[in-house]
Protein backbone atom coordinates (compact mmCIF):
# COMPACT_ATOMS: atom_id res chain seq x y z
CA UNK A 1 0.00 0.00 0.00
CA UNK A 2 1.86 3.12 -1.09
CA UNK A 3 1.38 6.63 0.02
CA UNK A 4 1.12 9.24 -2.12
CA UNK A 5 4.65 12.01 -0.83
CA UNK A 6 2.86 14.58 -1.41
CA UNK A 7 0.12 14.48 1.48
CA UNK A 8 2.70 14.26 4.34
CA UNK A 9 0.82 16.87 7.03
CA UNK A 10 2.79 19.24 8.38
CA UNK A 11 1.58 17.98 11.53
CA UNK A 12 0.64 14.44 13.32
CA UNK A 13 -0.79 13.56 16.46
CA UNK A 14 1.84 12.22 19.11
CA UNK A 15 1.94 11.59 22.51
CA UNK A 16 4.42 13.75 24.73
CA UNK A 17 5.76 15.33 27.36
CA UNK A 18 7.19 18.31 28.82
CA UNK A 19 8.74 17.41 31.78
CA UNK A 20 9.70 14.38 33.99
CA UNK A 21 7.10 12.59 35.54
CA UNK A 22 4.43 9.58 35.72
CA UNK A 23 2.73 8.68 32.63
CA UNK A 24 -0.89 10.05 34.12
CA UNK A 25 1.07 12.98 35.36
CA UNK A 26 3.16 14.32 32.41
CA UNK A 27 2.07 12.66 28.98
CA UNK A 28 -0.04 14.66 27.20
CA UNK A 29 -2.09 13.62 23.37
CA UNK A 30 -1.58 16.48 21.01
CA UNK A 31 -3.41 16.12 17.58
CA UNK A 32 -1.68 18.81 15.98
CA UNK A 33 2.15 18.05 16.86
CA UNK A 34 4.74 19.25 14.29
CA UNK A 35 6.28 17.20 12.15
CA UNK A 36 10.20 17.48 11.36
CA UNK A 37 9.62 18.56 7.46
CA UNK A 38 13.37 17.68 6.68
CA UNK A 39 14.74 13.92 6.61
CA UNK A 40 18.32 14.06 6.14
CA UNK A 41 20.01 11.61 3.83
CA UNK A 42 19.83 8.49 5.55
CA UNK A 43 16.64 8.80 6.86
CA UNK A 44 13.22 7.65 5.94
CA UNK A 45 9.62 8.92 7.14
CA UNK A 46 7.12 6.13 8.43
CA UNK A 47 3.99 6.13 8.48
CA UNK A 48 3.65 4.41 11.79
CA UNK A 49 0.95 1.90 12.04
CA UNK A 50 1.95 0.12 15.50
CA UNK A 51 4.78 0.64 18.18
CA UNK A 52 5.32 -1.24 20.96
CA UNK A 53 6.86 0.63 24.37
CA UNK A 54 9.32 -0.96 26.69
CA UNK A 55 10.63 -0.16 30.02
CA UNK A 56 13.07 2.87 28.74
CA UNK A 57 9.98 4.80 28.09
CA UNK A 58 9.27 4.94 31.53
CA UNK A 59 12.20 5.37 32.78
CA UNK A 60 13.17 8.00 30.52
CA UNK A 61 10.07 10.03 30.99
CA UNK A 62 11.01 9.67 34.95
CA UNK A 63 14.15 11.79 34.05
CA UNK A 64 16.29 8.43 34.21
CA UNK A 65 18.40 9.68 31.36
CA UNK A 66 18.69 13.70 31.99
CA UNK A 67 22.39 13.40 31.80
CA UNK A 68 22.11 11.87 29.00
CA UNK A 69 19.37 12.94 27.62
CA UNK A 70 18.31 16.69 28.80
CA UNK A 71 16.07 17.83 25.86
CA UNK A 72 12.02 18.44 26.43
CA UNK A 73 9.72 18.05 25.23
CA UNK A 74 9.86 14.49 24.33
CA UNK A 75 7.67 12.20 21.63
CA UNK A 76 8.56 8.71 23.64
CA UNK A 77 8.44 5.43 21.53
CA UNK A 78 11.86 3.59 20.30
CA UNK A 79 9.81 0.26 18.54
CA UNK A 80 8.27 0.98 15.09
CA UNK A 81 6.02 -0.80 12.39
CA UNK A 82 4.94 0.98 9.30
CA UNK A 83 5.24 2.07 5.78
CA UNK A 84 7.59 4.36 4.38
CA UNK A 85 5.98 7.67 3.29
CA UNK A 86 9.32 9.22 2.13
CA UNK A 87 13.10 8.44 2.23
CA UNK A 88 16.06 10.97 1.84
CA UNK A 89 18.18 11.25 -1.05
CA UNK A 90 21.21 8.46 -0.06
CA UNK A 91 18.45 5.52 0.78
CA UNK A 92 19.27 2.84 -0.58
CA UNK A 93 17.50 0.03 0.87
CA UNK A 94 14.06 1.09 0.95
CA UNK A 95 11.37 2.68 -1.26
CA UNK A 96 8.37 4.65 -0.51
CA UNK A 97 5.06 1.94 0.22
CA UNK A 98 8.08 -0.40 2.10
CA UNK A 99 6.68 -1.78 5.29
CA UNK A 100 9.28 -1.65 7.71
CA UNK A 101 10.58 -2.28 11.33
CA UNK A 102 12.66 -1.13 13.82
CA UNK A 103 14.48 0.74 16.57
CA UNK A 104 14.94 4.82 16.29
CA UNK A 105 17.31 4.70 18.75
CA UNK A 106 20.81 3.94 17.61
CA UNK A 107 22.48 3.92 21.16
CA UNK A 108 19.46 3.14 23.72
CA UNK A 109 20.84 5.79 26.41
CA UNK A 110 22.51 8.63 24.45
CA UNK A 111 21.52 10.64 21.20
CA UNK A 112 18.28 9.44 21.64
CA UNK A 113 15.48 11.04 19.36
CA UNK A 114 12.92 13.85 20.59
CA UNK A 115 10.59 12.43 18.07
CA UNK A 116 9.99 9.47 19.14
CA UNK A 117 7.18 6.18 17.53
CA UNK A 118 4.16 7.00 19.53
CA UNK A 119 2.87 9.45 16.72
CA UNK A 120 1.26 8.98 13.58
CA UNK A 121 4.69 9.55 11.72
CA UNK A 122 8.15 8.86 12.80
CA UNK A 123 11.96 9.76 11.19
CA UNK A 124 14.28 6.86 10.95
CA UNK A 125 18.16 6.24 9.47
CA UNK A 126 17.64 2.86 7.16
CA UNK A 127 20.44 1.30 9.27
CA UNK A 128 18.11 0.97 11.76
CA UNK A 129 15.27 -0.88 10.27
CA UNK A 130 14.50 -3.92 8.42
CA UNK A 131 12.00 -5.14 5.91
CA UNK A 132 8.61 -6.68 7.93
CA UNK A 133 8.51 -10.24 7.62
CA UNK A 134 5.63 -10.89 5.63
CA UNK A 135 4.24 -13.50 7.34
CA UNK A 136 4.03 -10.85 10.67
CA UNK A 137 1.31 -8.68 10.93
CA UNK A 138 2.35 -5.00 11.98
CA UNK A 139 1.45 -5.56 15.25
CA UNK A 140 3.47 -8.19 15.96
CA UNK A 141 6.34 -6.59 13.82
CA UNK A 142 6.17 -3.59 16.39
CA UNK A 143 6.47 -5.49 19.14
CA UNK A 144 10.27 -7.29 18.51
CA UNK A 145 13.43 -5.03 17.11
CA UNK A 146 14.35 -3.25 21.06
CA UNK A 147 13.40 -6.75 22.69
CA UNK A 148 14.92 -9.02 20.02
CA UNK A 149 18.16 -6.95 19.51
CA UNK A 150 18.94 -6.52 23.24
CA UNK A 151 18.34 -10.20 23.83
CA UNK A 152 20.76 -11.07 21.20
CA UNK A 153 22.97 -8.48 21.94
CA UNK A 154 23.94 -10.55 25.34
CA UNK A 155 24.62 -13.94 23.60
CA UNK A 156 27.53 -12.15 21.32
CA UNK A 157 29.45 -10.25 24.57
CA UNK A 158 29.10 -13.38 25.95
CA UNK A 159 30.77 -15.00 23.26
CA UNK A 160 28.08 -18.07 23.89
CA UNK A 161 28.33 -20.64 21.40
CA UNK A 162 26.18 -23.66 20.96
CA UNK A 163 26.10 -26.80 23.77
CA UNK A 164 26.46 -24.11 26.56
CA UNK A 165 24.04 -23.92 29.38
CA UNK A 166 21.81 -20.63 30.15
CA UNK A 167 19.93 -20.07 33.18
CA UNK A 168 17.53 -16.84 32.58
CA UNK A 169 16.81 -14.38 35.26
CA UNK A 170 13.06 -13.46 34.32
CA UNK A 171 11.76 -15.10 30.91
CA UNK A 172 8.71 -14.30 30.55
CA UNK A 173 8.78 -10.09 30.10
CA UNK A 174 9.66 -8.31 26.54
CA UNK A 175 13.84 -8.91 26.39
CA UNK A 176 13.44 -12.62 28.10
CA UNK A 177 11.27 -14.52 26.15
CA UNK A 178 13.93 -14.12 23.31
CA UNK A 179 16.42 -14.55 25.23
CA UNK A 180 15.11 -18.28 25.66
CA UNK A 181 14.04 -18.20 22.19
CA UNK A 182 17.33 -17.59 20.79
CA UNK A 183 18.84 -19.63 23.10
CA UNK A 184 17.08 -22.47 21.77
CA UNK A 185 16.69 -21.69 18.39
CA UNK A 186 19.53 -19.98 16.98
CA UNK A 187 22.12 -20.31 19.82
CA UNK A 188 21.17 -24.25 20.70
CA UNK A 189 22.17 -24.56 24.04
CA UNK A 190 22.58 -27.80 25.87
CA UNK A 191 20.15 -26.74 28.43
CA UNK A 192 17.99 -23.59 29.19
CA UNK A 193 16.63 -23.18 32.78
CA UNK A 194 14.76 -19.78 32.93
CA UNK A 195 12.69 -18.07 35.88
CA UNK A 196 9.07 -16.75 36.72
CA UNK A 197 5.92 -16.58 38.66
CA UNK A 198 3.49 -19.31 38.92
CA UNK A 199 1.38 -18.60 36.15
CA UNK A 200 4.07 -17.85 33.72
CA UNK A 201 5.74 -21.24 34.18
CA UNK A 202 3.86 -22.89 31.20
CA UNK A 203 4.77 -20.25 28.55
CA UNK A 204 8.66 -20.65 29.81
CA UNK A 205 8.09 -24.87 28.66
CA UNK A 206 6.49 -23.64 25.21
CA UNK A 207 9.32 -21.33 24.41
CA UNK A 208 12.13 -24.19 24.98
CA UNK A 209 12.87 -24.09 28.59
CA UNK A 210 14.01 -27.32 30.27
CA UNK A 211 13.47 -26.35 33.73
CA UNK A 212 11.26 -23.55 34.42
CA UNK A 213 12.02 -22.02 38.05
CA UNK A 214 8.90 -21.03 40.08
CA UNK A 215 10.68 -17.77 41.88
CA UNK A 216 7.99 -17.76 44.47
CA UNK A 217 8.90 -21.06 45.72
CA UNK A 218 12.65 -21.37 44.94
CA UNK A 219 15.44 -19.49 44.92
CA UNK A 220 17.58 -20.25 41.30
CA UNK A 221 20.82 -19.96 43.34
CA UNK A 222 19.97 -22.96 45.90
CA UNK A 223 19.42 -25.47 43.15
CA UNK A 224 22.43 -27.55 42.49
CA UNK A 225 23.11 -26.88 38.83
CA UNK A 226 25.56 -24.63 37.63
CA UNK A 227 25.32 -22.96 34.07
CA UNK A 228 27.77 -21.69 31.53
CA UNK A 229 26.37 -18.49 31.20
CA UNK A 230 23.60 -16.49 33.57
CA UNK A 231 21.36 -13.94 31.63
CA UNK A 232 19.51 -11.44 34.05
CA UNK A 233 17.12 -9.08 32.79
CA UNK A 234 15.80 -8.54 35.93
CA UNK A 235 18.33 -7.04 38.04
CA UNK A 236 19.61 -9.58 40.22
CA UNK A 237 22.94 -9.61 39.18
CA UNK A 238 24.77 -10.50 42.59
CA UNK A 239 22.52 -13.49 43.20
CA UNK A 240 23.26 -14.75 39.27
CA UNK A 241 26.91 -15.40 40.39
CA UNK A 242 25.77 -18.12 42.97
CA UNK A 243 24.35 -20.37 40.06
CA UNK A 244 27.38 -19.79 37.12
CA UNK A 245 30.03 -22.35 36.70
CA UNK A 246 33.32 -21.31 37.69
CA UNK A 247 34.32 -20.65 34.11
CA UNK A 248 30.85 -19.40 33.30
CA UNK A 249 29.66 -15.40 32.57
CA UNK A 250 27.02 -13.35 33.73
CA UNK A 251 25.35 -10.86 31.29
CA UNK A 252 22.78 -8.23 32.69
CA UNK A 253 21.05 -5.80 30.86
CA UNK A 254 19.81 -3.76 33.93
CA UNK A 255 21.79 -0.92 35.15
CA UNK A 256 24.33 -0.51 37.26
CA UNK A 257 25.04 -3.97 36.12
CA UNK A 258 28.78 -4.47 38.82
CA UNK A 259 31.53 -6.25 37.10
CA UNK A 260 32.11 -9.12 36.62
CA UNK A 261 28.86 -9.11 35.04
CA UNK A 262 28.97 -8.05 31.70
CA UNK A 263 26.80 -4.59 31.51
CA UNK A 264 25.80 -3.42 28.11
CA UNK A 265 23.06 -0.83 26.86
CA UNK A 266 21.68 -2.31 23.42
CA UNK A 267 22.44 -0.75 19.98
CA UNK A 268 19.74 -0.75 17.62
CA UNK A 269 20.80 -2.42 14.16
CA UNK A 270 18.21 -3.63 11.65
CA UNK A 271 20.74 -6.48 10.17
CA UNK A 272 20.16 -8.02 13.10
CA UNK A 273 16.27 -7.95 12.36
CA UNK A 274 17.39 -8.50 9.10
CA UNK A 275 19.74 -11.72 9.88
CA UNK A 276 16.98 -13.39 12.50
CA UNK A 277 14.22 -12.64 9.71
CA UNK A 278 14.25 -16.63 8.61
CA UNK A 279 13.81 -17.37 12.13
CA UNK A 280 10.17 -15.33 12.12
CA UNK A 281 9.62 -16.50 8.57
CA UNK A 282 9.81 -19.95 9.43
CA UNK A 283 8.39 -20.13 12.52
CA UNK A 284 10.62 -20.74 14.18
CA UNK A 285 10.87 -17.60 16.88
CA UNK A 286 7.40 -16.27 17.80
CA UNK A 287 6.38 -12.76 18.76
CA UNK A 288 5.06 -12.95 22.34
CA UNK A 289 2.02 -10.55 23.02
CA UNK A 290 0.93 -9.80 26.14
CA UNK A 291 -3.10 -10.02 27.15
CA UNK A 292 -3.51 -6.81 26.76
CA UNK A 293 -2.03 -5.61 23.44
CA UNK A 294 -3.34 -4.26 21.06
CA UNK A 295 -3.85 -1.04 23.47
CA UNK A 296 -5.52 1.63 21.30
CA UNK A 297 -3.70 5.00 20.78
CA UNK A 298 -6.20 6.86 23.07
CA UNK A 299 -4.75 4.17 26.29
CA UNK A 300 -1.06 5.09 25.98
CA UNK A 301 -1.19 6.46 29.67
CA UNK A 302 -2.51 3.30 30.46
CA UNK A 303 -0.16 0.87 28.42
CA UNK A 304 2.93 2.63 29.40
CA UNK A 305 1.61 1.98 33.76
CA UNK A 306 0.25 -1.04 32.63
CA UNK A 307 4.24 -1.83 31.92
CA UNK A 308 5.21 -0.13 34.78
CA UNK A 309 4.05 -2.86 37.09
CA UNK A 310 6.67 -5.13 35.32
CA UNK A 311 4.16 -8.08 35.18
CA UNK A 312 3.64 -7.65 31.44
CA UNK A 313 4.07 -11.18 29.47
CA UNK A 314 5.99 -10.82 26.39
CA UNK A 315 4.94 -7.33 24.73
CA UNK A 316 2.51 -4.15 24.85
CA UNK A 317 1.77 -3.06 21.74
CA UNK A 318 -0.15 -0.06 21.05
CA UNK A 319 -2.44 -0.32 17.60
CA UNK A 320 -4.13 1.41 15.62
CA UNK A 321 -2.05 4.35 15.43
P1 LIG B 1 9.25 -6.29 31.05
O1 LIG B 1 8.48 -5.21 31.69
O2 LIG B 1 8.72 -6.87 29.78
O3 LIG B 1 9.47 -7.48 32.11
C1 LIG B 1 8.34 -7.98 32.73
C2 LIG B 1 8.58 -9.42 33.14
O4 LIG B 1 9.59 -9.46 34.15
C3 LIG B 1 7.36 -10.08 33.68
O5 LIG B 1 6.92 -11.10 32.81
C4 LIG B 1 7.80 -10.63 35.03
O6 LIG B 1 7.39 -11.96 35.24
C5 LIG B 1 9.30 -10.59 34.96
N1 LIG B 1 9.86 -10.41 36.31
C6 LIG B 1 9.72 -9.35 37.13
N2 LIG B 1 10.36 -9.57 38.30
C7 LIG B 1 10.90 -10.82 38.21
C8 LIG B 1 11.69 -11.62 39.08
N3 LIG B 1 12.04 -11.18 40.30
N4 LIG B 1 12.10 -12.83 38.65
C9 LIG B 1 11.75 -13.28 37.42
N5 LIG B 1 10.99 -12.58 36.55
C10 LIG B 1 10.58 -11.36 36.94
O7 LIG B 1 10.73 -5.73 30.81
P2 LIG B 1 11.75 -5.99 29.61
O8 LIG B 1 11.96 -7.44 29.47
O9 LIG B 1 11.36 -5.23 28.42
O10 LIG B 1 13.06 -5.31 30.24
C11 LIG B 1 13.65 -5.89 31.39
C12 LIG B 1 14.66 -4.93 31.98
O11 LIG B 1 15.75 -4.79 31.10
C13 LIG B 1 14.15 -3.51 32.24
O12 LIG B 1 14.72 -3.03 33.44
C14 LIG B 1 14.69 -2.73 31.07
O13 LIG B 1 14.84 -1.35 31.32
C15 LIG B 1 16.03 -3.41 30.87
N6 LIG B 1 16.53 -3.30 29.50
C16 LIG B 1 17.84 -2.94 29.32
C17 LIG B 1 18.37 -2.84 28.06
C18 LIG B 1 19.80 -2.51 27.86
O14 LIG B 1 20.20 -2.19 26.73
N7 LIG B 1 20.64 -2.55 28.90
C19 LIG B 1 17.52 -3.05 26.86
C20 LIG B 1 16.19 -3.53 27.17
C21 LIG B 1 15.72 -3.62 28.45
P3 LIG B 1 6.58 -12.31 36.58
O15 LIG B 1 5.26 -11.58 36.45
O16 LIG B 1 6.49 -13.78 36.53
O17 LIG B 1 7.38 -11.76 37.73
Amino acid sequence: MAEDASIIPTHTKAWYYSEHGSPGDVLKLDPNWPLPQQLNDDQVLIKVIAASINPVDYKRMHGEFKDTDPHLPIVPGYDVAGIVVKVGGEVKKFKVGDEVYGDINEQGLSNLKIHGTLSEYTIAEERLLAHKPSNLSFIEAASIPLALETANEGFEHAHFSAGKSILVLGGAGGVGNYVIQLAKQVYKASKIAATASTGKLELLRELGVDLPIDYTKENFEDLPEKYDLVYDVVGQGDRAFKAVKEDGKVVTIVPPGHPPAMFFVLTSKGSILENLRPYFESGKLKPILDAKTPVPFSQVIEAISYLETSRATGKVVVYPI
